[in-house]
């Protein structure tokens, strides 16, 4: 069985779909403070934090776990300098348990949610995964520690992991089923969305002086299933006894927060309320993956490349999230 911790998320619960899908049996592990219980649709739920460790030993003995997939993270970038210690405790500390009930029980298949904020600022685009890494905030710092924690592990303990450094998750599953529903929200497509449904009154772009084209920021939007189906590649890989790894996952493509706006107001029908404001502190102009060696190496083939498509998909899911203001 395939341990999902974080499956109650975003991403988690649409890989915990994926391998259903795919045949896998499943375990959600989630302590719901900010996942949601609904979005548990497959597979056996169990509700624990990653702090207990007797409770995750009670886990590991009462299912026959073979790899573990970690989605569970803290993801504000701007709470993360705030407030650094939350960050350190639940993506380092609550991770090292994760890893110490795992070796305990001698499973050694880790599949590790990373992020290109690892990279930091970049010094060439498109990135690769042996770009220099040094993040400028407390959340990439505690991604970059996990991974480095997990070389260390794999020479000691042979714990073998693949590391798969997301670009920006966005869309959701064409079902409608599940999709993103941070709270609060602060990611761009979402927050658009709730503008194009009168929900918030305008979206800010944070910053029409960088150097793009239109002056806005470039992000790689990556689809969520397509990151789901990576991570079963990613199993697949270490089921055949291959080394430990790490992989990008973008899609090779950059979209500027105008052009993000603008695909939304194609694909709803909406006009809304933008306003220009000042630069977000920490956000680099361009952030752009190179998924070459995933789509090498894990035959990993993602499906959404145009951004109308993974914004209508996202706007699929919107509406059904926010039938009240429809
Ligand atoms: N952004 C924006 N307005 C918002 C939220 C985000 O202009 O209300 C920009 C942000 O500066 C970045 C891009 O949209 O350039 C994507 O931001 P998001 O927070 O979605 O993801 P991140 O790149 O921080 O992981």
């Amino acid at each position: 069985m395939i341990l999902i911790v974080g499956g109650a998320g975003y991403i988690g619960s649409h890989t915990n779909k994926a391998l259903t899908e795919s045949g896998y049996e499943t375990i959600v592990l989630d302590n719901l403070s900010y996942g949601h219980k609904e979005a548990v649709k497959w597979g056996k739920f169990e509700q624990c934090d990653l702090k207990d460790i007797d409770a995750l030993d009670k886990v590991f003995t009462k299912y026959d776990i073979t790899a573990v997939m970690h989605f569970s993270s803290f993801i504000e970038v701007g709470e993360s300098v705030e407030n650094p210690e939350k960050y350190y405790t639940n993506n380092v500390v609550n991770t090292m348990n994760l890893l110490k009930v795992m070796l305990k029980h001698n499973v050694k298949k880790f599949i590790f949610s990373s992020t290109c904020a690892t990279y930091g600022v970049p010094q060439k685009i498109p990135l690769v995964e042996d770009h220099p890494q040094n993040p400028i905030n407390p959340y990439g710092r505690t991604k970059l520690m996990v991974e480095q924690i997990l070389k260390d592990y794999d020479k000691a303990y042979g714990l073998k992991s693949v590391i798969l450094r997301y670009f920006n998750a966005s869309g959701a599953d064409k079902s409608g089923e599940i999709g993103e529903a941070h709270n609060p929200e602060s990611h761009l497509i979402p927050l658009i969305l709730d503008a194009a449904i009168g929900k918030r009154e305008d979206i800010k772009i944070f910053g029409t002086d960088y150097e793009t084209e239109d002056g806005t920021c470039i992000r790689d939007y990556i689809h969520v299933t397509d990151l789901a189906d990576a991570h079963i590649l990613a199993l697949k890989y270490l089921d055949e006894g291959n080394d430990s790894n790490e992989f990008n996952l973008g899609n090779g493509k950059g979209f500027s927060v105008r052009e993000v706006i603008e695909s939304v107001k194609k694909v709803t029908g909406r006009d809304f309320k933008v306003v220009e404001t000042s630069r977000r502190p920490g956000d680099p102009a361009i952030l752009i993956g190179s998924s070459q060696k995933a789509k090498e190496i894990l035959k990993w083939d993602p499906q959404y490349v145009e951004i109308d498509k993974i914004v209508d998909s996202a706007w699929n899911w919107h509406k059904k999230l926010n039938k009240e203001y429809l």
